[in-house]
């Protein structure tokens, strides 16, 4: 925090500074500002928090776990008709039923046990959060996703054996490397299949990511400051 002694000031100072760094990429990418979408990602972050960002206009949140999630988000959506939240981390499918009735989109479908629950949590609650695969783009053994060479047969997988409406791709680029090659080649998975959204871009790279076509930017750090303890 650059004041620790008002924080709700400095993240909401911060927002503004975010998205006007969105707009600059967006202008220099050739982009309408209007097509890429900011998730402020609030996670381990409390409702007091998140308010202030709420009151400086905010719409769009991201947590990255449903059981978090499920303490802090509901009263605050109660409360704040036009917000909406996003889950952005990996999902069991035994929470399949919370994260439908509560996320209006979820970023890390990744294999075919999450699609069926999804699916049947989706007929039941007739309820239908944005769908994005998420892409393994590094091939990382400890992070989720669908490796690039198995995402066509995947996303066909999702839309023909399970009937999901899956909207577009999620990548979460290696710490250390260039993201710049991720962001092109879930770009170029998501073309090949049809696919418009792209969520892809952090605090440290969102705006190398809407020069690769992002739709939603998924940007913690840069707006609500450092987070302890994760
Ligand atoms: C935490 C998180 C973010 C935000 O990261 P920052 O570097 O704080 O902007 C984005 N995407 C996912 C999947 C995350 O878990």
């Amino acid at each position: 925090m650059t004041d620790p002694s008002n924080p709700s000031t400095d993240a909401a100072a911060r927002l503004r500074a975010v998205q006007a760094d969105v707009a600059d990429a967006c202008r220099a990418a050739g982009r309408d500002p209007a097509s890429v979408t900011l998730i402020a990602v609030s996670k381990t972050f409390p409702v007091d928090s998140i308010t202030p960002v709420i009151a400086a206009g905010q719409q769009v949140f991201g947590e990255n776990r449903v059981q978090e999630a499920k303490t802090k988000w509901p009263d605050l959506l109660a409360q704040h008709r036009g917000v909406a939240l996003h889950l952005i981390g990996p999902l069991q499918s035994n929470k399949a039923k919370e994260a439908v009735a509560l996320f209006d989109a979820i970023h890390a479908v990744d294999r075919p046990s999450l699609c069926a629950a999804l699916a049947k949590e989706i007929t039941a609650q007739q309820r239908q959060p944005l769908l994005f695969v998420e892409v393994n783009t590094g091939a990382e053994a400890q992070k989720a996703g669908v490796l690039p060479e198995d995402a066509d047969v995947f996303i066909r997988a999702c839309r023909e054996t399970y009937g999901l409406a899956v909207a577009g791709l999620m990548c979460i680029p290696p710490h250390d490397e260039a993201p710049a090659p991720h962001f092109a080649l879930t770009a170029k998975i998501a073309a090949r299949n049809g696919l418009s959204l792209l969520s892809m871009g952090m605090s440290a790279d969102f705006k190398t990511a809407i020069a690769f076509g992002a739709t939603h930017v998924r940007v913690g750090t840069a707006i609500f400051g450092v987070r302890d303890g994760h």
